[in-house]
């Protein structure tokens, strides 16, 4: 099968989040599965430094963006066999220092940006050689792209259009503009009513693919049923309502080449379930890294996270402040919003020798954290599938997270089956119930026998892309079988 996939972030090549890393391993597991993959991104500053194989793919797009014409040039790279990156340039658009925003401010024309990205992806679809079977499209930044094809193929641009999956990452990340930045798009104002883009007088993004793609995918099962609810459908509950049987999750995977606690180039100590003095040997090189008093016997905690109100920061907030007069540590790799960035600041300020932070974006410390740590703290409000939990529990860093989204699918409580337990679930979204998870790993600490059965469950857990990968085939094949066709 042929499978064009497009998204606005692409590990290695750019990342803000998990997004990124589902979608570079989307596309190199698909390759590896013998499927013929594209993958089209926009090249942003840096890449062809890092990248220094990559082409200019002699492919130039001219495409309408309102009342004028913007340009582009298609660069390529084909990392593995089956898989060719198509990265878009228009440096106007794709040359800053960030992807969407700085200094917490979204650039004022994403509208543009990404109306612009959506065009030339559907643009690819239609013209590259590959002709894709599907195109699978991911978030917001794409969400054009199944209305863009859907009005081809209905001005009989296509002989046979692709058919259209669109996976939400977040519900809400949704891509609102106002009804202004419509004509940007270039389509007729027929699709902009409340059974279209519209959404409140704007335009929606996110509704145009849910309502537009053949399929809707969502990240893991529990997420897919939550974003049908009022609590956490955004406003976009009732459009995904009508289209639940067009809505399924599926967990994302790890990539298990890259998170990997031996041969690692990011670790200096290996180890591994049989051998896990690396394990302890990270820990000391970490609490000297942060200036933390280096010991064996007190346990310690981590946390690598967006700092927004998603991730749960309030409650962990209040919860380490008491919780930290408790015999632990804890270590804190984040960036973003700046309140909590003051926030963890001060926290350790107040509690030197026990909490230390590291704000900014660090890939290497991320895995030398996962590493290092005795438990993982993820307390969000709500999170679609969460990477880090499954990285914690493939290093043996048990996590404590909140029962939502993908976190209640991917972790194991005590309650739930003591025999495959692998980390600490806690219900209410609340400081008290955080710190009670928190005092429930104080406890399982003392107790090295389980915390070796904890340990070893999580380490054998397998949430490996080959599966992912051939859910996602299976679903392409069914989808090519004509399963799920949006009827309008
Ligand atoms: P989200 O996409 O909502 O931010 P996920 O858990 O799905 O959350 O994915 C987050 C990814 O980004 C993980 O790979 C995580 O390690 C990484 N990450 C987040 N913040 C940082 C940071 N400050 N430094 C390094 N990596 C980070």
């Amino acid at each position: 099968m042929k499978i064009l996939l497009a998204s606005s972030e692409v590990h290695p090549y750019s990342k803000t989040g998990g997004l990124a890393d589902m979608v570079g391993a989307l596309a190199k597991y698909l390759a590896q599965a013998g499927q013929k993959v594209g993958v089209v991104t926009p090249l942003y500053s840096g890449i062809r430094e890092k990248f220094p194989a990559l082409q200019p793919g002699n492919i130039r797009v001219r495409l309408p963006l309102g009342d004028r014409f913007v340009e582009a040039e298609i660069w390529t790279l084909e990392p593995v066999p089956n898989l060719t990156l198509y990265f878009v340039d228009q440096p106007d658009f794709y040359q800053r220092a960030a992807l969407y925003q700085e200094g917490g401010r979204d650039y004022i024309d994403n509208a543009a940006r990404f109306f612009f990205f959506s065009k030339v992806v559907a643009h690819l679809a239609r013209t590259l050689p590959l002709r894709p079977d599907v195109v699978h499209t991911h978030d917001w930044q794409t969400g054009l792209v199944p209305l863009l094809i859907h009005h081809a193929a209905v001005q009989g641009a296509w002989r046979k259009a692709p058919r259209t999956c669109f996976t939400i990452h977040n519900q809400a990340f949704q891509g609102s503009f106002p009804w202004t930045d419509y004509p940007l798009t270039n389509l007729p104002w027929d699709y902009f009513t409340p059974h279209g883009v519209e959404f409140y007088g704007g335009l929606n993004c996110l509704k145009a693919g849910v309502v537009y793609s053949d399929l809707i995918t969502t990240v893991s099962s529990r997420y897919a049923r939550e974003i049908t609810t009022e609590e956490f459908g955004c406003g976009l509950d009732g459009v995904l309502r009508n289209r639940q049987k067009s809505l399924l999750g599926i967990l994302n995977g790890v990539d298990y080449d890259e998170w990997k606690t031996t041969g690692n180039p990011f670790l200096r100590h290996p180890y591994s379930l049989d051998n896990l003095a690396g394990k302890m040997e990270n820990k000391t090189a970490l609490q000297e890294e942060f200036g933390l008093p280096v010991t064996a016997e007190i346990p310690l905690f981590g946390t690598i996270t967006r700092l927004a109100h998603q991730k749960g920061i309030d409650i962990q907030l209040n919860a380490l402040e008491e919780m930290l007069a408790s015999d632990m540590q804890f270590v804190l790799l984040g960036s973003g919003q700046p309140e909590f960035e003051r926030g963890f600041r001060s926290l350790a300020g107040r509690h030197p020798g026990k909490a230390a932070v590291k704000i900014g974006y660090d890939h290497a410390l991320s895995h030398r954290i996962e590493a290092a740590c005795d438990f993982y703290l993820m307390p969000s409000k709500f999170e679609p599938c969460g990477l880090n939990q499954l990285y914690s529990l493939r290093y043996g860093t048990i996590p404590i997270v909140r029962a939502t989204g993908g976190l209640d699918d991917s972790v194991t409580d005590a309650t739930e089956n003591i025999d495959a337990a692998n980390g600490i679930k806690f219900y209410d979204y609340s400081a008290r119930a955080l710190a009670k998870a928190i005092r429930k790993a104080l406890v399982l600490f003392e107790h090295p026998e389980l915390l070796a059965h904890y340990r070893s469950n999580a380490m054998e857990a397998d949430f490996s892309w080959e599966r992912t990968a051939h859910e996602y085939i299976n679903l392409y094949q069914r989808l090519q079988g004509g399963e799920w066709a949006v009827a309008y």
